[in-house]
């Protein structure tokens, strides 16, 4: 217990929005009994700001995912005091403010969340934050609170993002090297009846990270493989390019030896769909240089750096330009990186090329059909083909009649 001279004072106006407050002696009866043994064992000099109102909200009998928008509210609300601070601010009515806004702005959602079946015996894929950790989304914080277990991709990654958002869940390791092994593991425990989340390090699971083995591997065994949508450095890079990226074919990472990536690179010299890759720091630039010297200098690149982070940048310039915009300012190296590279242009050449090959197509298949078929075999744009086929067809048709109308 609290003695009186250390009875403490409470924030009685705060906002945690425009961040206005004041300051007034606590009426002890405000405190909770936990947050009076907290009090209590917080008697120094200075008190964890973020820790007490993060057990605050936790206090509440309330959803998961309420909980966790209000702890953000108040952590931002803390911030002001730049803890740690002095003992006596106890922020119960900066959680009373966080708890009277919340429900508004959240629970349509939550509800939302809470209404759908998440059946027993499935594994879940939940994308997760490519860098801020509030890129989660509110069935993805569901979900996780209602497994029995997540299948990470490094483990301790994954529990210190879970304990972001206060939770807490025994974890199976699923990583490049076991995840045959490990997808015996997660099967046993679906036959027991469990959910069971599948995690990446970051973003979403199977998009250049581990996943997809579990997901073959699972579905085999029978049960479902539930997808719960969110963040990809892909889609997010994408989301940023502009209207030349109207097709595009994910490539994710190239070979590291230098001859398998030429030779990569040059098996796409004539693919007119835009080209996505994704690259680590230390080989950003020879990647970069790589692309120009496959290519030519003329193509768009998009440099997409450490998105949703601190230090996100997106540059768009051409090719030729990008190993002299990355060696201009050492920072532009640093990171993490997607880089989008416009598509070959349609030439004359393929064009011709792309015609004969509907031309024999539609000797057998309906239009639709042939185009589907010619943008599996060349890469090209199967809208773009699909209106070509469908002009050659209508010729086709016309000069039928024609001839007919002669014949007769
Ligand atoms: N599964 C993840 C996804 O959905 O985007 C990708 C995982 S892959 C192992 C990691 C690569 O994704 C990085 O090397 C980088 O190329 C790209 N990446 C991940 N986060 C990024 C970010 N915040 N900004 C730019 N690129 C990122």
């Amino acid at each position: 217990m609290l003695r009186r001279e250390h009875e403490p004072t409470l924030l009685v106006r705060a906002n945690a929005r425009c961040r206005s407050s004041k300051l007034a002696a606590a009426p002890r009866t405000h405190f909770h009994e936990y947050e009076r043994a907290r009090a209590a064992d917080l008697a120094h000099d200075k008190v964890d700001f973020a820790t007490t109102t993060r057990e605050i909200a936790r206090h509440e009998a309330q959803p998961l995912t309420l909980q966790i928008f209000q702890r953000a509210l108040l952590e931002r609300a803390s911030d002001r005091f730049r803890h740690p601070v002095p003992q006596k601010v106890v922020c119960l009515r900066v959680a009373q403010c966080a708890l009277r806004t919340a429900p508004a702005l959240m629970t349509p959602l939550i509800e939302l969340a809470h209404g759908q079946q998440f059946p027993a015996g499935a594994l879940y894929i939940v994308a997760t934050p490519i860098g801020n950790v509030a890129d989660i989304t509110v069935r993805a914080l569901h979900v996780l609170g209602l497994v029995d277990r997540v299948a990470a991709e490094d483990t301790r990654n994954t529990s210190q993002l879970l304990s972001r958002y206060g939770i807490s869940k025994p974890t199976i390791a699923v990583h490049e090297h076991n995840e045959r092994s490990a997808a015996e593991h997660v099967i046993a425990h679906l036959r027991n009846g469990e959910r069971i989340a599948c995690v990446s390090d970051a973003g979403t699971p199977g998009i250049s990270d581990p996943g997809a083995r579990l997901v073959d591997a699972v579905r085999e065994a029978g049960f479902p493989v539930i997808p719960l949508p969110g963040a990809s450095a892909l889609t997010t890079a994408l989301s940023v390019a502009g209207a030349w990226v109207h097709t595009f074919s994910f490539i994710g990472f190239l070979a590291t030896k230098t001859k398998q990536r030429d030779t990569q690179l040059h098996a796409l010299l004539t693919h007119t769909p835009a080209l996505v890759f994704y690259e680590a720091p230390h080989r950003i630039v020879e990647t970069v240089q790589a692309l120009e010297r496959a290519f030519g200098g003329d193509r768009k690149l998009l440099i997409a750096r450490e998105l949703t982070k601190l230090h996100e940048s997106v540059h768009q310039c051409t090719l030729a330009e990008g190993p002299t915009w990355l060696a201009a300012d050492a920072n532009r190296q640093r990171g993490e990186f997607v880089l989008v590279v416009e598509g070959a242009p349609q030439t004359e050449a393929a064009a011709n090329a792309h015609d004969a090959l509907l031309e024999t197509l539609l000797e057998e298949l309906s239009v639709s059909s042939a185009a589907r078929l010619a943008a599996t075999l060349t890469g090209a744009s199967r809208n773009a083909l699909y209106t070509r086929a469908l002009a050659m067809d209508k010729a086709r048709d016309s000069d039928k009649d024609t001839g007919e109308e002669v014949a007769q």
